[in-house]
């Protein structure tokens, strides 16, 4: 009998989440697992149908409405069962996770644990509690370099213009890492 399991990978963004995911599915994919990857319906980002990772990385994903629209979508055959941006799917998901790794997949669910004003953002704290593993990502603080727990919104009025530069190269606009000292409180 296969045996399931939920691992789950955390963290704010610019953290590689994604980035972790894709290395997993990559890894299942080499030992020829039966893989399915899911992105929620609402994250247009980068193109239906594909999880991407800031590094570069892709891999073709289903798009799903909801928790219970993974459940009824996922192959039953199915090794492992990625879901990209957990945050989306909502509370739904934890009990999801649970009832496909009884079914013998291993769960890997991605997603970001806190929001841009530093709260706790279910259901990833519920998963991680329910998971078998758990991976936390840091990103790197914009201000000094250390761990960055946090991403927090970017003020709409910018004095520097290098810093603009540097948020469009990045790609990233509206949002930046920061740590416990310097997020904004
Ligand atoms: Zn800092």
């Amino acid at each position: 009998m296969r045996q399931g399991r939920v691992e789950v990978i955390s963290g704010p963004m610019f953290a590689g989440k994604s980035e972790e995911l894709l290395r997993r599915v990559r890894r299942a994919g080499i030992a020829g697992r039966r893989i399915e990857v899911f992105t929620h319906r609402l994250d247009v980002r980068r193109g239906a149908d594909l999880v991407s990772s800031h590094a570069g990385a892709a891999h073709p994903a289903r798009s799903a409405a909801s928790a219970l629209d993974v459940e009824a979508l996922a192959d039953p055959a199915a090794d492992l069962v990625a879901v990209d941006e957990a945050q989306f799917f909502g509370q739904d998901l934890v009990a999801v996770a649970d009832r496909l790794a009884v079914r013998g997949a291993v769960v890997v669910v991605t997603g970001l644990d806190v929001t841009f004003d530093r709260r706790p953002f279910e259901p990833l704290p519920s998963l991680m509690a329910l998971a078998e593993r758990v991976t936390k990502l840091t990103a790197i603080c914009l201000v000094c370099g250390a761990d960055a727990l946090f991403h927090e919104r970017v003020e709409p009025v910018r004095e520097s213009a290098v810093q603009v530069v540097a948020e469009h190269v990045g790609g990233e606009d509206k949002y930046q890492a920061r740590c416990r000292l310097h997020v904004r409180r």
